[in-house]
């Protein structure tokens, strides 16, 4: 069912006010459980994210200037506001993604405890200072980037929008964000929790609209002198390409297709539970899914079997059903697209279970949760981010076999573990191409440790101290205390 509350359009927030596209135009935004259009949001072009840089501009001194303890106290004020509106938050994410509602629960929570987080880094953030014998003395001085550029996706909307949010904020940074178009919804609920929390008006502004339209104008803006991007792999590449007329500083967290290297002394009950949370749980759209997953020969038939059982067991429904564990994907493109990986699965390799809608399910973007055995190295499915509840395994003998097979993709963002000889864990947490490794667990963050993936998963870290490098520039101060020497070029005495 429709939440209460939800906008008849979906305005751009610029200079603290709701305002309509410059041209008045608009897209339709639609729900996965049914397809069809339940309201309409601003479609931005290059005049509105020229009124939203303009209007971040002029913010700009006055919220860089503030303490950094100023800051921080506005930025558990949003917090707060996060957390009041909880149940709605998690009920407007859910019913705009297709995310059941107990994770999109989860991600609400996420999203304030994202803003407490960088308020303490600011609060405790100290600068460097380094000593050159008794001459010289330089320290660093941090300042702000200017006005950023925050262009999500549609996974996890709201969370995702606060992890880029929070640090810039906290940096001293004033922003547009450009929202993805799909999922536009909860994105609504921004201007009144910064304005409940104080957040003068055009520090940040929200420009929605088509990534073509709205993000370009934002990428090519020459007054924004930094983008962070979380997104697919091809669009952070044109955006790099694109960023290049200005120079700017990017931040790149795109695709992935993480391993799970699992071997035959792994606690298997463990490893099974987190290989179907880990790439079950947010439906599959999850960019640190363990979506391939490489068991040592001699468990692989019982952990395939148990797998597929487990699989065939997710409960699939209603976002809106608290028992539901798998929803509904968030867009019918995204589906067929999807179910193309699953008729191509189908042909490279053997489906053990899922491969089709719940019978349930007439309706809606729903896929029960599949599981492709024996799938060959080679095979798209091994190589291509499917970004749904699809999961491909396949065997390994010895421990080198493994890391190959590990890193035999274009990605590298994260990478899952299971054994239990320690030893051997570190030796392939050192080995395999990836930006984070978890050794006997899934996807546990602690949000002061660095984020990011190597290869085509990205460019840069975000994550505690790494954002607030990001968001500031880092200027070094010479200064001289005693006596420095100087050639005296063209002196006659
Ligand atoms: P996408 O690249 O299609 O879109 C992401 C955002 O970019 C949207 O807001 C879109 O409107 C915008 N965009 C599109 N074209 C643009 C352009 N030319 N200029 C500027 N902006 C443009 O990605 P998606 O389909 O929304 O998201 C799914 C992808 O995101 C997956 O590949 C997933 O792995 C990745 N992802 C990565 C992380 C991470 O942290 N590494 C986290 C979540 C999602």
């Amino acid at each position: 069912m429709r939440p209460t509350g939800v906008p008849e359009t979906i305005r751009h927030w610029i200079g603290g006010e709701l305002l309509d596209a410059a041209d008045a135009r608009t897209f339709e935004v639609i729900d996965p459980v049914s397809n069809s259009p339940y309201t309409k949001a601003a479609a931005g072009g290059t005049e509105d994210v020229d009124r939203a840089v303009a209007a971040a501009r002029a913010a700009f001194p006055a919220w860089s200037r503030l303490s950094n303890r100023a800051r921080a106290t506005t930025l558990n004020r949003i917090a707060d506001a996060v957390e009041a509106r909880h149940d709605r938050l998690a009920e407007f994410e859910s019913y705009d993604s297709g995310l059941p509602i107990t994770q999109a629960r989860g991600q609400a929570r996420r999203a304030a405890e994202n803003f407490r987080y960088f308020a303490d880094v600011v609060v405790a953030l100290g600068e460097e200072a380094f000593r050159q014998g008794e001459e010289q003395f330089s320290y660093v001085v941090r300042s702000p980037v200017g006005v950023a550029g925050l262009i999500t996706p549609w996974n996890t909307p709201f969370m995702l929008e606060s992890w880029k949010l929070a640090p810039a904020l906290a940096a001293g940074c004033t922003l547009v964000l450009k929202p993805a178009e799909w999922t536009p919804l909860s994105a609504s609920l921004w201007p009144e929790i910064f304005e409940e929390a104080g957040v003068p008006a055009g520090v940040v502004n929200i420009v929605h609209g088509i990534g073509e339209e709205a993000g370009q104008a934002l990428v090519d803006h020459p007054d924004v002198p930094l983008i962070s991007f979380t997104g697919s792999t091809d669009t952070g590449r044109h955006i790099i390409r694109s960023s290049a007329q200005h120079l700017k500083t990017t931040s790149m967290e795109l695709g992935g297709k993480s391993p799970v290297v699992l071997f035959a002394d792994a606690d298997l009950d463990a490893a099974l539970d987190s290989v179907v949370f880990g790439v079950f749980s947010l439906n599959g759209e999850r960019c640190t899914a363990g979506s391939r997953v490489l068991v040592q020969r001699p468990a692989y038939e019982e952990f395939t079997r148990r797998l597929a059982e487990r699989a065939a067991n997710v409960r699939v429904g209603l976002p809106s059903d608290p028992a539901t564990e798998v929803g509904a994907l968030v867009h019918p493109e995204h589906y067929a697209r999807v179910m193309e990986y699953v008729e191509i699965g189908r042909k490279e390799s053997v489906l053990l279970a899922g491969g089709a809608r719940p019978e349930h399910l007439p309706e809606g973007n729903y896929l029960q949760p599949t599981v492709f055995a024996d799938v060959p190295q080679y095979a798209r499915i091994f190589q291509e981010e499917i970004f749904g509840p699809v999961v491909a395994v396949a065997p390994f003998d010895e421990e080198d076999e493994a890391i190959e097979l590990a890193n035999a993709t274009q990605f590298g963002l994260a990478a899952y573990i299971w054994t239990s000889d320690l030893k051997r864990g570190h030796r392939i947490a050192h080995a395999v191409d990836s930006g984070m490794v978890w050794i006997n667990s899934h996807n546990v963050r602690d949000l002061r440790t660095p984020f990011g993936g190597v290869k085509a998963s990205g460019v840069g870290r975000e994550g505690g101290a790494h954002s607030i490098d990001f968001y500031t520039e880092s200027k070094i101060v010479h200064v001289a205390l005693g006596h420095v020497h100087t050639p005296r070029f063209g002196a006659t005495s």
